[in-house]
């Protein structure tokens, strides 16, 4: 089976650098599955999982935001964070939930209200990510 090169890199580290045969990403346009080969392109992914075939095995990776770029020798996703369902801290994650869920339902102004739509995001993802394991 013919692989590509999948990179996912944060500000922080590089998470990720292996010969991969498909992966699947949530872009903004909806879900995306990357053969070897594909076309050149650019997008913004939202806030989900990552699901990479590799041989007989299925990995994930919660990606936080960022870009998936298809270029014709590899795949590099950027992104703020991202986590395998190992290093996910689930306790945290529900935590963080908690307290999102508290902002949204106050109600105050439309900058916090997003900051806080985001960090609900965030923490389903780890929570669903982590569910993978
Ligand atoms: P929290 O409110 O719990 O800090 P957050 O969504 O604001 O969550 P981020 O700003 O997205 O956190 O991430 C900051 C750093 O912490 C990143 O390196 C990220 O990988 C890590 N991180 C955040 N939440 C978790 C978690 N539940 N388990 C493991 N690592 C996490």
């Amino acid at each position: 089976m013919s692989t590509f090169l999948l990179e996912v890199v944060t500000p922080e580290r590089k998470v990720y650098a292996q010969d991969v045969n498909m992966i699947v990403v949530k872009g903004v346009a909806g879900e995306l599955g990357i053969l070897p080969n594909h076309i050149p392109l650019v997008t913004p992914l939202k806030i989900a999982p990552v699901t990479i075939k590799k041989g007989n095995a299925t990995e994930y990776i919660a990606v936080n935001g960022g870009f998936m770029e298809v270029r014709k020798d590899k795949v590099v996703i950027l992104a703020e964070s991202a986590e395998f369902p190992g290093d996910i801290d689930v306790e945290r994650a529900r935590a963080a939930k908690e307290r999102a869920e508290k902002r949204l339902s106050a109600k105050r102004d439309e900058v916090d209200f997003r900051r806080a739509e985001l960090a609900l995001q965030r923490a389903m993802n780890r929570i669903e990510t982590a569910s993978k394991k």
